[in-house]
């Protein structure tokens, strides 16, 4: 006997997720295919085509297709979508007779990539194939009260885009979408390092510089603290650093509680108890000397970067910005009491919900599970067809 089980799919610029009813999310994989450059046969995808990037030789591509948040090359979009569908089922054997699928798709994809999309989902075996705009599947995912007569703000900060949206009575009210995303910064990190001390990094080694020791707001040396196992005894000595800090702008500190605080409420320096990704200030990077042509150490600390990739950080807090402005007053004032909430692995990045709060005025709250938000929403909606149907950018049936 078959059971048909709906899937849900979280097509990002960076990652794709599958979330199969009443299973949850089965599959998370990079959203990156590996191509043979001559025949153009797919020789990977996913997690083994990701560990090809910047190590392919001539003959081999590594290409991520969704990067510039539309289906930038449908062929490859197709193939690797009918991948994930068919290794989802294949994990879930007997689960599925021609199952449900509803894809979350960056807003504002065209008709052809609408079209194109679903064709590739009914393809590897959907029976209907379904678009929900990610803005609102992070919504539903985080648990936002969308149906409600509230306002409700996501932004959600994904690879190559970070969207923006306004949400009241399950509608998007206002919105903005913008091409800069977790990506840029890697970017950015990269053009610094190549500026400054003329060294060549890889996009996997400027993706790791950002997530351990980039942020979005300056940190002092404060995080570069031992790691302590007990408060009472093994105080850290700051008075150095704070002596050479003191006439410097204000630093933002992580207090015991977990919360950011400004430097001038004195942090008690037996309490600062970072976590081990928190506390990191300084990094060692390998790269290769552009100069001599041989591989090279660096030394890069946390504000250094945090000043590399203070443009499109930027771009991000203008676009919200925009957006709070665009918003009608009433659900405008819903916001400011309910607050942002944050998706998207870009929402990771240390301090960034701290700078939003502090240049919007507004609470900033990150969701939970910010990477798996757009799957998780994807996932409830399959439990509600008729709410799905509604959501939907187009509900034509397809196959
Ligand atoms: P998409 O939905 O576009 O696929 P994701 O929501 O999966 O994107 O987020 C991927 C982005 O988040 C990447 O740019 C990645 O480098 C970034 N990212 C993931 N974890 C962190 C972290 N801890 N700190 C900063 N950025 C992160
Ligand atoms: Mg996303």
């Amino acid at each position: 006997m078959f059971f048909s089980k709906d899937i849900g799919i979280d097509l990002g610029t960076a990652n794709t997720l599958v979330y199969i009813k009443g299973r949850g999310i089965v599959l998370n994989e990079p959203s990156v295919v590996a191509l043979h450059k001559e025949t153009g046969s797919v020789l990977a995808v996913g997690d083994e085509a990701k560990q090809m990037i910047g190590r392919t030789p001539g003959n081999i591509v590594a290409i991520r297709p969704m990067k510039d948040g539309v289906i930038a090359d449908f062929e490859v979009t197709h193939t690797m979508l009918r991948y994930f569908i068919r290794k989802a089922m294949k994990k879930n054997p007997g689960y599925f007779y021609r199952p449900r699928v509803v894809i979350c798709v960056p807003a504002g994809v065209t008709t052809v990539e609408d079209r194109a999309v679903k064709e590739a989902a009914v393809q590897a075996g959907a029976k209907e194939a379904y678009l929900i705009e990610e803005p609102m599947a992070a919504a539903i995912g985080v648990g936002l009260p969308i149906y409600e007569p509230t306002g409700n703000m996501i932004v959600d900060i994904g690879g190559g885009t970070t969207d923006v949206a306004v949400i009241s009575l399950g509608g998007i009210v206002t919105s903005r979408s913008i091409r800069i995303g977790g990506d840029e910064f890697d970017e950015s990190i990269i053009n610094y390092i190549k500026r400054t001390y003329s060294l060549m990094i890889g996009e996997r080694t400027s993706e790791e510089i950002k997530v351990k020791v980039g942020s979005a707001i300056k940190m002092g040396k404060k995080c570069e603290a031992p790691k302590p196992t007990n408060t009472s005894k093994q105080q850290f000595s700051f008075e150095e650093e704070a002596a050479s800090t003191k006439e410097e702008e204000k630093k933002w500190t992580l207090g015991e509680d977990r919360q950011w605080k400004l430097e001038e409420d004195p942090p008690e320096k037996s309490t600062v108890t970072p976590s081990p990704e928190e506390q990191l200030y300084e990094l060692e990077v390998r790269g290769r000397d552009m100069v001599t042509g041989l591989p090279k150490l660096i030394t890069v600390t946390a504000d250094e970067i945090n000043s590399a990739i203070s443009e499109p950080i930027s771009s991000i807090i203008d676009t919200i910005k925009i957006c709070l402005e665009k918003t009608p007053p009433e659900l405008a004032a819903d916001i400011m009491d309910r607050g942002i909430m944050m998706a998207g692995g870009g929402s990771l990045l240390r301090g960034f919900d701290k700078l939003i709060s502090e240049q919007t005025g507004m609470p900033v709250h990150i969701s939970e599970n910010p990477l798996n938000a757009v799957a998780l929403g994807s996932g409830k909606t399959l439990d509600n067809i008729e709410v799905l149907k509604r959501l939907t950018l187009s509900n034509k049936r397809m196959g």
